[in-house]
């Protein structure tokens, strides 16, 4: 079967400039979702709105349902894409109520439907349906923008950062709300967002935009676990990478941690030096381990600690500790790690 969605070798630019070049991705099936993720000013609106048909694109194709939407020669106009965009910024209409804003996007089609009422008491919206846009706050309108996307019931909704100004304690819940929304409702997504975790959460695929180009597109286990590219470890923020040598088809060796064990991901060669990406589950603490570094940095994330800890040579290790652990450390106090250590998924640049 063909793919729902595909862009195929597109280049996306804005006033006659290139922004992301080369991108290709596909969506199997209808109803997934697909986020994707880069820094600010990459370029990931200018995708979105290419989606649309708000911009041209100067190269490639964007199909979707078997039909081109854009390519050089073709380009269907946004109202006749059945493609909903819910911008960043608010783009409510001022002179109506909210209310009127979330129905003015009803459209009739021959696939599920929203309840209406269910929609607005999901997303909390009762207490401001009465209101005007300039009466609520930048998450409210975020909220309501994301009522009227989902009531439009379109064949591809497009989401761009749909939560970026929705509160910290309100969001995890709206996250799991429009996952369960946009499932049972096998509406095709694509979100925006800079938040890796919410990528991680929403999407059956994730994309990461560096660059100019889309340098990983996978399944969210790989992106975090098996990370394509030094590039693609540094915006993720989420380990480091430090100086090894391969040393066996199993096994590589660093100056402060000794022996490390486990699974190339990619074979290298033996006696190549390379620089091992060491994420904070990869050690575990052993406070009777004779294998001891400093504290330097302790941050709690509330289900867990994450030490970062100095070696010798001046390597900064993150280490993933349980809250519930026996007892805490403080900094410089020395740290313990378990020997012998074994990494699962070795991947090495
Ligand atoms: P992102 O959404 O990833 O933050 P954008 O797609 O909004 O990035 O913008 C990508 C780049 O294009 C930025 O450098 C931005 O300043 C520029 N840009 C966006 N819109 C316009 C425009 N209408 N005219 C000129 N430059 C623009
Ligand atoms: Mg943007």
């Amino acid at each position: 079967m063909n793919n729902f969605f595909e862009i195929k070798n597109a280049t996306f630019k804005v006033s006659g400039s290139e922004k992301v070049k080369n991108v290709s991705f596909s969506i199997k099936n209808e109803g997934d979702i697909v986020c994707l993720l880069g820094p600010s000013g990459i370029g990931k609106t200018t995708i979105l709105r290419s989606i649309a048909g708000l911009e041209k694109i100067s190269q490639g194709e964007i199909i979707l349902k078997e039909k081109t939407l854009s390519s050089e020669k073709t380009h269907i106009e946004p109202e006749d894409r059945k493609i909903a965009l819910s911008f960043q910024e608010n783009s409510l209409f001022p002179h109506y109520t909210i209310e009127k804003n979330i129905k003015l996007s009803s459209r009739n089609s021959n696939r599920d439907q929203i309840n209406i009422n269910e929609l607005i008491k999901i997303l909390n919206l009762e207490n401001i349906l009465n209101k005007f846009p300039h009466q609520i706050s930048a998450g409210e309108a975020q909220r309501a923008s994301l009522a009227r996307s989902l009531n439009s019931n379109p064949d591809l909704l497009l989401l761009d950062e749909p939560l970026s100004n929705v509160d910290q304690s309100f969001k995890e819940e709206i996250q799991v709300k429009l996952k369960q929304i946009l499932k049972k409702l096998k509406i095709t997504t694509i979100i925006v967002t800079h938040d890796s975790y919410e990528a991680f959460y929403l999407g059956d695929k994730c994309g990461v935009i560096l660059d100019k180009e889309l340098k990983q597109f996978d399944d969210p286990y790989n992106v975090y676990h098996f990370p394509n590219s030094e590039k693609v470890v540094k915006f993720l923020n989420r380990g480091v990478l430090i100086p090894a040598k391969v040393t066996s088809p199993k096994s590589l060796e660093n100056e402060d941690l000794g022996v490390i064990t486990g699974n190339f991901v990619n074979p290298v060669e033996i006696g190549t030096n390379v620089k091992l990406l060491l994420q904070p589950e990869d050690l575990q603490h052993d406070d009777k381990s004779n294998l001891k570094f400093d504290v330097i940095d302790i941050k709690f994330r509330g289900t867990s600690f994450i030490y970062t800890l100095k070696t010798s040579s001046e390597n900064l290790l993150p280490v993933f500790v349980h809250s519930h652990h026996v007892h805490q450390h403080e900094i410089n106090d020395k740290f313990g790690i378990r020997k012998p250590i074994h990494i699962e998924h070795i991947v090495c640049f």
